[in-house]
């Protein structure tokens, strides 16, 4: 053998064991991978041809070169990253690596950390790649649960930041160590600090005064010790606002073993509060002390007219503590006479929701009974709506017994006068008649005006009477069926008589049934007339007439007379009332005409007005209900 065939040999020799080593080797590290690896694959050059695949359960096995194996075993989802990474290893000879989704051997989806080396012949070309893959299927899951665990508490942390950032409360968590480990956007601008340079620090260290953060230092440790909650008030300097009372509550925050892990806390700014709350307790110490204070019976209602308030004067008065009138129902201690009446006033007043002005009596602690005058002004929110009535009372007991005194004076007087009246008048008629008889016409002339004059007297005396007897209940309806046109005939033929000083004018009426006390309505007409007279020039012109209108026969006197004021006119039914002016200042009167007519129309279910133009005269109205 030459040395060159022989040397061919030696490198034939070397060449088969280095083929031999190569692999061993290769086996060896195959074994290796196969060991440490869940999935060992071979692919052809280009990767078009899957030789071999051994899934170790993971992936489905495979001993058959298979040109589908993408859609085999790869996710639709990442086939194109796969195809991707495949291109870029080919074109780099390099390693191919990559963390895909995978179709498992079970069917189900998983995902594997590939990787592939090339095997690469002595020119440089890729011969096949040997690769293996790894299940991180179970890494991966853990991995997505803590990214959305890690997401949901970004989100949550979000939405805290939101709530506490809006509020202009203060919040704030403390660690056992008294640290601030939380703190919202109004304590962070309280402070006048960023969440950074607070946030890990103490009270003191954020600025607290050492007396300060002593104190919730302590009621920290209170909190922990008893696992409850606690809730303090503190006043301090605030930097730009000045001196601030807050008010706050610390919380254990406790953890799933049941320990108190935190101290969250929470604090409002009160001091408006307390400001506000100091103004009221003031205003409503004043309103006490006056209404306590004085002799006045102080009482309030809510807007459904339920009594809300009452006074100690009124409890001296009726010998009953104030919730006891409340629940008692104060409408039971009116007098039975005054209680109905004055319900409806009272009910009336909450419809209108208008001032009330009223009287009556109420039952007292002795048994007796008192009189108080009430005035209810209406409450209002501060909205302006409304809220009830409070009302102030004040005995006029006395001032009701001076006047019935004086009543009861008047009506005696009156009394007493009618006799020696009554029997003057009587003489002063037969005198009358006796110097007519005589031929002393000058005698019978004085006579005459004696009798008109006593005939005056008569009439103003029965005017008393009949105010007296009408404040004592005593006064009469006689009702009966009559016609107001026959009434009013009458009434004109008298007039006709009486009254030559005017021209007094009637109207044609209907025969007009009415069912009402004839004598009391007459006297209206005629009190009408002779107002009318009293109060115009004389020789003018009274109209009188009488039409029916709506089912009610209306009654119209119309004059052409001084005229009354508008302020005046609804005040002419009083009692005693009269107009006080130059121009009816001679002229004599008591101010009962009209109370009286207005008494009589009021209890035939009639109206009564009066209608009227300053300087150029007035009518008075009055009407009844229509009879068939
Ligand atoms: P008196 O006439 O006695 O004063 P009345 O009760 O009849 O009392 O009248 C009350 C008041 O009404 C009178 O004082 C008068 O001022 C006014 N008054 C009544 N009738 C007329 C009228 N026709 N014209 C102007 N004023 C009148």
């Amino acid at each position: 053998m030459d040395k060159a065939a022989g040397e061919t040999i030696e490198k034939q020799q070397q060449g088969q064991q280095h083929t031999g080593d190569l692999m061993q080797s290769d086996e060896r590290f195959r074994a290796l991978v196969t060991a440490t690896s869940d999935v060992v694959y071979r692919m052809s050059a280009d990767w078009s041809v899957m030789h071999q695949l051994q899934g170790g359960g993971f992936l489905l096995d495979t001993g058959e070169p298979m040109s589908d194996w993408m859609e085999k075993y790869i996710h639709p989802q990442d086939q194109e990253r796969v195809k991707a990474a495949i291109a870029e290893a080919i074109r780099t000879k390099s390693m191919y690596q990559l963390e895909h989704q995978v179709l498992k051997a079970d069917g189900t989806q998983g995902w594997t950390f590939s990787r592939a080396v090339p095997i690469i012949d002595d020119n440089g070309k890729i011969i096949e790649w040997f690769g293996a893959a790894n299940d991180v299927t179970a890494r991966k899951h853990t991995e997505n649960e803590l990214h959305e665990a890690k997401d949901a508490a970004e989100q949550q942390n979000r939405l805290y930041e939101t709530i506490t950032s809006s509020t202009p409360d203060l919040v704030y968590v403390f660690d056992l160590d008294y640290r601030f480990t939380y703190a919202n956007r109004a304590l962070l601008n309280m402070w006048g600090k960023t969440w950074e340079n607070a946030i890990g620090r103490n009270l003191l260290e954020n600025g607290y005064e050492p007396w300060h953060a002593e104190m919730h230092e302590r009621e920290i440790d209170y909190v922990v010790a008893n696992r409850k909650p606690i809730r303090g008030e503190v006043s301090f300097p605030h930097a730009t606002l000045g001196r601030r009372i807050y008010d706050y509550i610390f919380t254990p925050v406790i953890n799933e073993h049941g320990e108190v892990e935190a101290v969250a806390g929470t604090t409002r700014d009160i001091t408006e509060i307390r400001a506000a709350e100091n103004t009221l307790a003031e205003s409503e110490a004043r309103f006490r002390t006056m209404a306590e204070g004085m002799n006045v019976y102080i009482a309030m209602s809510d807007e459904t007219s339920n009594a809300i308030y009452f006074n100690q004067t009124w409890s001296k008065l009726t010998g009953r503590p104030t919730n006891e009138l409340l629940a008692y129902g104060w409408s039971n201690l009116l007098h039975p006479d005054d209680r109905e009446r004055h319900l409806k006033v009272y009910r009336t007043a909450f419809e209108t929701q208008t001032p009330v002005h009223d009287s009556y009596r109420v039952l007292t602690k002795n048994g007796n009974y008192r009189w108080l005058l009430i005035d209810g002004s209406v409450r209002r929110y501060s909205d302006g709506s409304f809220a009830g009535y409070i009302s102030a009372g004040v005995d006029i007991t006395e001032l009701k017994e001076d006047e019935q005194r004086k009543n009861d004076f008047i009506s005696m007087v009156s009394h007493e006068l009618k006799t020696p009246l009554t029997s003057a008048l009587s003489y002063v008629q037969v005198s009358k008649k006796r110097t007519t008889e005589n031929n002393d016409r000058l005698t019978a002339g004085m006579l005459d005006r004696t009798e008109k004059q006593l005939g005056k007297m008569t009439r103003m005396i029965n005017g008393f009477l009949n105010v007296s007897r009408l404040e004592s209940g005593k006064l009469q309806i006689d009702p009966q069926r009559f016609d107001m046109a026959r009434l009013v005939k009458e009434v004109e033929e008298e007039s006709l008589v009486s009254v030559t000083s005017h021209k007094v004018v009637f109207a044609p009426v209907e025969e007009t049934w009415v069912n009402a006390d004839q004598e009391k309505i007459s006297h209206v007409i005629q009190n009408f007339i002779s107002n009318a007279v009293k109060y115009s020039r004389p020789n003018s012109v009274i109209n009188v007439a009488c039409v029916t209108i709506d089912n009610h026969v209306q009654v119209s006197v119309s004059d052409e007379g001084i005229g009354i004021n508008e302020e005046d006119l609804p005040r002419l039914f009083e009692r005693y009332y009269r107009v006080k002016d130059t121009e009816t200042r001679n002229i004599a009167g008591f101010g009962i005409g009209l109370y009286l007519c207005c008494e009589i129309i009021k209890r035939h279910r009639g109206n009564i007005w009066a209608e009227s133009v300053v300087g150029k005269g007035s009518t008075f109205y009055f009407t009844l209900p229509v009879v068939k």
